[in-house]
C-alpha cells in the first residue's frame, strides 16, 4: 500500500463516518489532528528511571558476567530466573472479535532502587487507526508490512485498560511515547503504583481489559471464525541492569510498536484460562491443565507454560481434528500438534514432517528442547497475514495450493515451518531483543535454517507448473539465494541496526539475507567445526538470558579463536555498512624472451640487438619443434610465461584467494589477507605453461562480494566463472525469494 492511497481511503472514511453519524465534531477534531503535519510529539518527561534510548541499536560493549542472573547451568531450580507471572482468565465474543480479561501480573523488582512507575505494552494499539507509531511509520517513511494487506473498514483492532489496582488500591496511567513518536500512540502506557516496588522486592497487579481484535492484518487477528490471538494483552517493559545488554544504570526497555518490530519481554510463568464457545478447537503456547471445563454453551481450557515470555493462541471452529505427532527427544517427549482448516489438510503433514525434522536439528547443534509442546497452525485461505510467525512453543506456519515436493511452494512451506521453530530457540529461548537487535534473532535464524537445509542435502527449489512441463529443475544452492535479497551493491543499514531506524522496509529484510550471508561466509572462513563450537557455546552461554550483539561477537570470537577475524567482520557488516567488491582488474601471460640491451661479455660491455635476439629464439624455437613435434607450446614451450594479473578493491578487506589455471591443466593459488587497508593487489608468477584463466574466490566463500561474476577472467572469451555464478542471473527469481526471507 503506497503513501497516496493510504490517504485517500482514510480521508474518505472519515468524511463517511462525518455523514452518516452524529459524530461530526469528533471526526472533524480526529481529522483536523491527524492531518496535521508533522506529527504532534508528546513533551518530554523526566522519569525517575529512564528509557532504552530511542535509537538504540547494536551494542558494542559485552554483558556483565552475572547479567540476567548469571548462566544458566541446569542445576538452578527453574530454567530461567524468573521475573514476571501472569495469570489470565479471558473470554473470546467470536462474532464481535472482541476478548475480555482478567490478569493478575507479578513483576519482580530486580534493581537496587525502589520501582515506583511501570511500563506496560499494549501492542493491539498499533491497529486502531493512523495515529500510532505503526501506521505513521508506514506512511511518512513508506514502510509496508510484509504483503501490504491493508485495513478494511470495521478491521481495526485496540486494547484498554479497564481497571488497574495494586493491593485493592487504584492505580493510575497514562500513555507515553519512549521513542518520540506521535502522542497518539498508546501502544505503552505508565502505571504510577501507589506503593513502591522494594528492591529486590515483588508486586501484584490486578489488571481487568478489553480487547477488539483487528482483522487479520499484521500477524494477529480474525478472519471469518479463524481467531489468532497474539500480542494480545498487557504485558510489562523489561526493566535492564548495569551490565545488561550494554545498560549502565537501570532503564526501562519499552520501545513503542514499531512496524517492523517484533517484541522483547521478562521469562516468567503464564497460567491461562481460554473460554470459547463450547465445540471450538483452541491451541496455545504450553501445555493442557486437565480436561476443559464447560459452561453452558461455552468452554474453558486452561494452558501452563514456564520460562517463556510470551503466551499466543488460537481458536476457531472450522478447524479439521489436529494432527498429531511425537518427537522423542533428550529431555523427555515433546508433543506435536499441527492445527489446519480442512482446504489445507495436505498442508498438514509436511508442517508436521518439517518440524520434527527441526526439533531434531536444534536439538543436536544448539541444544535439547527444552519444553514439552510445539503447536503448528496453518492459517486458513485469506488469512496469510496471520501465517509465517513465531510466539514460545507455538507458530504458525503457510499454507499452500500445491506441496508437491520439487516445488517452491513446498520448499517455501518447509522453510516457513523451520523458520518459524527456530525462532523457538534464537527469540525463545535466547530471547535477544527483536526490537533494537533483530539480527540476532532473525539473522541467526535465517542463517541457522538454512544450515540446517544444507545438512539435508536440500536445495531452493524454485520449479513451476511450467519448468516442469518441459522437464527442466530449476534449483539455487541455499545461500546463493540469501545473496539475491542482501542489497549487497549498496547496503544502506548496519546490520546490528534496530528495527526501525531503516532505509526501507527491503532494507530491513537484508537483516535476514545479508546477516545468513554473513554468516555463511564466516563459517567458510573459521571452518564448520569452529563455527558450530561457538553457536553451541553461545547458546550455553545465553540461553534465557537476553545477550546482546556484544555478547554473540565475544561467542564467536571465543568459540572460533579467530577474534581478529571476527572483530573485523562485525566492524565492517554489523556496526558499519561496508560493501565487499573484489574483481580482476587486469590479467595477461605471455612468453619471456630475452630483451635487447647491454650485457657483460667477458668483462666488457656488449650490446645485445633484437636483430641478434630474433635469430637465437628462432633457433631455440626449431630445435624445440624438432624434438617435440606435436607438443602444445602454451602447455609447455622453449621459453618460460610470465602471468600478471591485477585485483581491483573497492570494499572492504576479505581474506582473498586467486586461483591461476594453466594450460597443461595446473593450477596454483595465491593468499591475500590484507590488514593494512589496500585497494589491489599485484600477483606476478612465473612457470612453463601459459596461464588461461584467474578466478578470485574459486571456491565460493565469499557471498557477500556484490558481483561474483566480476571474480574471473580468461584469456579468451569463455563463459565458465559466469556459468559458475549463474546464480546471479537468478535474480528474475527474486520477486519468487522475497516472500520467504521475510518471514
Ligand atoms: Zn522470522
Amino acid at each position: 500500500m503506497n503513501f497516496a492511497n493510504a490517504r485517500t481511503r482514510w480521508t474518505l472514511g472519515v468524511a463517511l463516518a462525518a455523514a452518516c453519524t452524529a459524530v461530526i465534531g469528533t471526526a472533524a477534531a480526529v481529522a483536523a489532528q491527524q492531518a496535521a503535519a508533522p506529527a504532534p510529539v508528546a513533551a518530554p518527561v523526566v522519569e525517575d528511571i529512564p528509557f532504552a534510548s530511542p535509537d538504540a541499536g547494536a551494542v558494542t560493549v559485552p554483558s556483565a558476567p552475572d547479567a540476567w542472573g548469571g548462566p544458566r547451568t541446569g542445576n538452578e531450580p527453574t530454567l530461567s530466573d524468573r521475573v514476571v507471572a501472569y495469570r489470565i482468565q479471558a473470554t473470546l465474543d467470536p462474532d464481535k472479535h472482541t476478548i475480555t480479561g482478567k490478569q493478575q501480573l507479578t513483576w519482580r523488582n530486580r534493581s537496587d532502587r525502589p520501582v515506583r512507575a511501570v511500563y506496560l505494552h499494549l501492542y493491539l494499539n498499533a491497529f486502531e487507526g493512523p495515529g500510532s507509531t505503526f501506521y505513521t511509520e508506514q506512511r511518512n517513511n513508506h514502510f509496508g508490512f510484509r504483503s501490504g494487506v491493508s485495513v478494511k473498514e470495521g478491521g481495526w483492532g485496540y486494547t484498554r485498560l479497564q481497571r488497574v489496582a495494586q493491593g485493592g488500591s487504584k492505580v493510575a496511567w497514562r500513555y507515553v511515547q519512549p521513542d518520540g513518536g506521535p502522542a497518539t500512540d498508546r501502544t505503552v502506557v505508565r502505571l504510577d503504583l501507589p506503593e513502591a516496588v522494594a528492591p529486590g522486592g515483588s508486586t501484584t497487579l490486578d489488571i481487568d481489559f478489553f480487547n477488539q481484535l483487528p482483522r487479520v492484518s499484521a500477524r494477529t487477528g480474525y478472519y471469518g471464525t479463524f481467531h489468532l490471538v497474539g500480542q494480545w494483552f498487557p504485558k510489562i517493559g523489561v526493566l535492564e541492569l548495569p551490565g545488561e545488554r550494554g545498560a549502565t544504570a537501570p532503564r526501562w526497555n519499552v520501545h513503542e510498536f514499531h512496524l517492523h518490530s517484533e517484541f522483547y519481554a521478562d521469562f516468567g510463568e503464564y497460567d491461562v484460562s481460554l473460554t470459547v464457545p463450547k465445540g471450538w478447537t483452541v491451541g496455545a503456547t504450553g501445555e493442557e491443565q486437565g480436561k476443559p471445563v464447560e459452561r453452558g454453551d461455552t468452554i474453558t481450557h486452561r494452558f501452563v507454560q514456564a520460562d517463556v515470555h510470551d503466551f499466543a493462541w488460537t481458536a476457531d471452529k472450522r478447524y479439521a481434528k489436529p494432527l498429531d505427532g511425537v518427537y522423542h527427544g533428550a529431555n523427555g517427549p515433546v508433543k506435536v500438534r499441527v492445527l489446519y482448516h480442512p482446504e489445507y489438510v495436505h498442508n498438514a503433514k509436511p508442517v508436521l514432517d518439517a518440524t520434527i525434522a527441526s526439533l531434531t536439528y536444534f536439538s543436536k547443534t544448539l541444544g535439547d528442547y527444552p519444553y514439552r509442546t510445539v503447536t503448528a497452525v496453518i492459517p486458513p485461505y485469506n488469512a496469510d497475514e496471520a501465517g509465517g510467525m513465531e510466539y514460545p512453543t507455538f507458530f504458525t506456519a503457510s499454507s499452500y495450493a500445491n506441496v508437491d515436493k520439487g516445488t517452491l511452494s513446498r520448499y517455501a512451506l518447509d522453510f516457513v515451518t523451520i523458520h518459524e521453530f527456530g525462532h523457538g530457540y534464537f527469540y525463545g529461548i535466547l530471547a535477544s531483543n527483536e526490537f533494537e537487535e533483530p539480527m540476532l534473532d532473525e539473522g541467526l535464524n535465517e542463517y541457522w535454517d538454512h544450515r540446517m537445509n544444507v545438512a539435508n542435502g536440500e536445495q531452493v527449489q524454485a520449479g513451476t507448473w511450467w519448468s516442469r512441463l518441459i522437464g527442466a529443475r530449476i534449483a539455487v544452492g541455499e545461500f546463493e539465494s540469501q545473496r539475491l535479497g542482501g542489497m549487497l551493491s549498496e547496503p544502506a543499514d548496519p546490520l546490528g541496526n534496530n528495527s526501525w531506524h531503516r532505509f526501507s522496509s527491503g532494507s530491513y529484510g537484508t537483516v535476514y539475507s545479508r546477516t545468513a550471508t554473513m554468516m555463511h561466509d564466516l563459517e567458510q572462513q573459521v571452518g564448520k567445526a569452529a563455527l558450530e563450537r561457538a553457536f553451541k557455546q553461545y547458546y550455553a552461554q545465553w540461553k534465557f538470558r537476553h545477550p546482546s550483539i556484544a555478547d554473540f561477537r565475544e561467542a564467536m570470537a571465543e568459540g572460533t579463536g579467530q577474534r581478529a577475524l571476527v572483530e573485523r567482520l562485525f566492524a565492517d557488516q554489523v556496526y558499519a555498512t561496508r560493501k565487499v567488491d573484489d574483481r580482476i582488474a587486469e590479467f595477461d601471460s605471455d612468453e619471456v624472451l630475452p630483451a635487447p640491451g647491454m650485457v657483460e661479455y667477458k668483462g666488457k660491455p656488449v650490446e645485445l640487438t633484437q636483430d641478434h635476439l630474433d635469430k637465437a629464439v628462432q633457433k631455440v624455437r626449431d630445435r624445440w619443434t624438432k624434438k617435440n613435434p606435436k607438443a602444445d607450446a602454451d602447455k609447455r614451450g622453449p621459453f618460460p610465461y610470465l602471468t600478471r594479473v591485477l585485483v581491483r578493491r573497492d570494499g572492504a578487506a576479505v581474506p582473498q584467494t586467486l586461483l591461476v589455471r594453466f594450460a597443461d591443466g595446473t593450477s596454483r593459488s595465491f593468499q591475500w589477507n590484507d590488514t593494512a587497508g589496500e585497494r589491489w593487489w599485484r600477483v606476478g608468477v612465473t612457470s612453463r605453461s601459459r596461464a588461461v584463466s584467474v578466478e578470485l574466490d574459486p571456491e565460493r566463500r565469499i557471498f557477500l562480494d556484490k558481483d561474483k561474476l566480476d571474480d574471473g577472467m580468461t584469456r579468451e572469451a569463455n563463459g565458465s566463472a559466469a556459468r559458475r555464478w549463474s546464480a546471479d542471473l537468478a535474480a528474475l527469481l527474486q520477486t519468487a525469494f522475497a516472500q520467504l526471507v521475510t518471514l
